[in-house]
C-alpha cells in the first residue's frame, strides 16, 4: 500500500479511536476539571503538538546535532530556549525533557553520583515521588532522607529541613510539591544549603505558571538547577524543563542527552515554545493572578460551609480539602463527586491516619476552571456542588438515594455551557 496515495484523517481511519477522543474532549468539556496538576492548553499549543516535528530525529542540540535536516528544527528549539530564559530571567534553559520526572532524574544525574544524600520533602507532606521517595528510582539510586510539615501548622518545617541537613549533609536539597497550599521560601533553603554546602534544586511543576504570572516568589536565583513540568499552572505540552545557573549548563545538558534521553519531542519542543511566549503575555499575568484569587474564593466558600482545609487556606492554586470530621474516605467522596461531574483526586493530609491508597484528603486545583474564564463569582456555587456531593456521598453510604448526582451534574453543564474550553471549542 502507498501510504501517499491512502492518508484518511483520523475519523476515517480509526473511527473507533477517534470516538475515544472525541468522547474525552466532550468529557472535558462538561467536567467542573478541579485537579491541580491538569490545564486545558490553547488551541495554538494543541495545534503545534500535532505537527510533522513529531516526524524528526534530533539528538543533540541546536548547532552540535548527530542528524541531518535541522534546517528548521534548530530554529524552533532555539527559540523555545530563547523564551524559557527569557520567561523566567535564567542563565541557562534546556528544553528537551520529556516530562517532569525525567527533568528530575537529569537533575540528580548532573549533580549527583549514585549514593550521594538527597534532601526532599516527603510524598505524604506533599512532596513528589521523585524527591526521593523509596519506591522511585530517586529513593533507589540515591540515599534519600525527607522532611516533612509541622505537627502544629502543617507548613514546611524550616527548622527540620535546617537540622536534617545539618545531619545528613546532602548534596543536594529538593524544595518543590504537588500539595501543598502555601507559598515556598525559596532563600530560606539557599541559606541553609548554603550551611551544609549543598545544591539547591526547586522543582516547580505545580507554581511554573504562577511564577511566571508574577504571583509566587521565584526561585532565580536561589536555585542551582530549576526543573518545571510545562503542562500545570504553565498551560504547555506535556513536557518537562530545566533551568539553571550557567556554571550548570554544560553538566544538565550532557545529563538530559546523551545521559537519559535519546531523540528530543519537537513536537513538543514546539509548543513549549508557543506556551513560554503566551506565558510571556499581560493577559497570562491576568490569568495567573486569578487563579489565586479563585483559590482563595473557593477556599473561604468551602470554610464557610464548614470545610476543614489543610493550613486553613493558600496562597497559590490548590486547596487541601480535610474530610475527617465528614465522616468519608477521600477515594469514595472523590468517586462520587467524579459521577456529579467534580472532577479532582483522592489526596493524603499531613500525618494521615488512613492509607494512602485511601486518604483523608481531597487535593483542588483552580488552573483548568480559570483557563475557561470562572472568576470568584462562582466558587460559592462551586464549593456547594462539592459539599453537596460529599453530604450526598456519605447519604450513599447509609442507603440515600442518588438523585443529587443528576442534580449537580445538570447545574455544573449548565454553567459551564457559557465558558467554552480553550482548544475544545
Ligand atoms: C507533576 C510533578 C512532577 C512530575 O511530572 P510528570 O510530568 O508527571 O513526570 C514532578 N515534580 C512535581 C513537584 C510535580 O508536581
Amino acid at each position: 500500500m502507498n501510504a501517499s496515495s491512502h492518508d484518511p484523517n483520523l475519523a476515517t481511519a480509526d473511527p473507533e479511536l477517534a470516538a475515544l477522543v472525541n468522547q474525552e474532549a466532550q468529557r472535558q468539556r462538561e467536567c467542573l476539571r478541579l485537579i491541580a496538576s491538569e490545564n486545558y492548553v490553547s488551541r495554538a499549543v494543541l495545534e503545534a503538538t500535532g505537527t510533522c516535528l513529531t516526524n524528526k530525529y534530533a539528538e543533540g542540540y541546536p548547532g552540535r546535532r548527530y542528524y541531518e535536516g535541522m534546517d528548521f528544527i534548530d530554529p524552533i528549539e532555539s527559540l523555545a530556549i530563547t523564551r524559557a530564559k527569557e520567561l523566567f530571567g535564567a542563565e541557562h534553559a534546556n528544553v528537551q525533557p520529556y516530562s517532569g520526572s525525567p527533568a528530575n532524574l537529569a537533575a540528580l544525574l548532573a549533580l549527583c553520583s549514585p549514593g550521594d544524600t538527597i534532601l526532599g520533602l516527603s510524598l505524604p507532606a506533599g512532596g513528589h515521588l521523585t524527591h526521593g521517595w523509596k519506591v522511585s528510582a530517586t529513593g533507589i539510586y540515591y540515599k534519600a532522607v525527607q522532611y516533612g510539615v509541622r505537627r502544629d501548622n502543617h507548613r514546611i518545617d524550616l527548622d527540620e529541613v535546617r537540622a536534617l541537613a545539618r545531619e545528613h549533609r546532602p548534596k543536594l536539597i529538593w524544595v518543590g510539591h504537588s500539595a501543598y497550599p502555601r507559598t515556598l521560601d525559596f532563600a530560606a533553603f539557599r541559606e541553609i544549603a548554603d550551611e551544609v554546602g549543598a545544591f539547591v534544586a526547586a522543582d516547580i511543576a505545580h507554581i511554573a505558571g504562577l511564577i511566571a504570572g508574577g504571583v509566587h516568589p521565584s526561585p532565580i536565583p536561589y536555585a542551582d538547577v530549576v526543573t518545571t513540568t510545562t503542562h500545570k499552572t504553565l498551560r504547555g505540552p506535556r513536557g518537562g524543563l530545566i533551568l539553571s545557573l550557567k556554571k550548570h549548563a554544560k553538566k544538565i545538558d550532557k545529563a538530559v542527552f546523551p545521559g537519559l534521553q535519546g531523540g528530543p519531542h519537537n513536537h513538543s519542543t514546539a509548543a513549549k515554545a508557543v506556551a513560554f511566549a503566551e506565558a510571556k503575555t499581560p493577559e497570562f499575568r491576568t490569568y495567573a493572578a486569578q487563579i489565586v484569587t479563585n483559590a482563595k474564593a473557593l477556599a473561604e466558600a468551602l470554610r464557610a460551609r464548614g470545610i476543614d482545609l489543610v493550613t486553613g487556606g493558600t496562597d497559590n492554586h490548590l486547596l487541601l480539602v480535610d474530610l475527617t470530621s465528614r465522616g468519608i474516605g477521600g477515594r469514595k467522596a472523590s468517586s462520587v463527586l467524579n459521577s456529579c461531574g467534580i472532577e479532582l483526586n483522592a489526596n493524603s493530609i499531613p500525618f494521615d491516619p488512613r492509607k494512602p491508597f485511601d486518604p483523608s484528603g481531597l487535593r483542588v486545583g483552580l488552573a483548568a476552571v480559570t483557563s475557561r474564564g470562572l472568576d470568584a463569582s462562582h466558587m460559592p456555587a462551586i464549593a456547594e456542588w462539592i459539599d453537596r456531593g460529599i453530604q450526598g456521598a456519605v447519604k450513599l453510604d447509609q442507603g440515600g438515594n442518588d438523585g443529587f448526582i443528576a442534580e449537580i451534574r445538570g447545574q455544573i453543564a449548565s454553567l459551564l455551557a457559557d465558558f467554552p474550553a480553550p482548544g475544545l471549542s
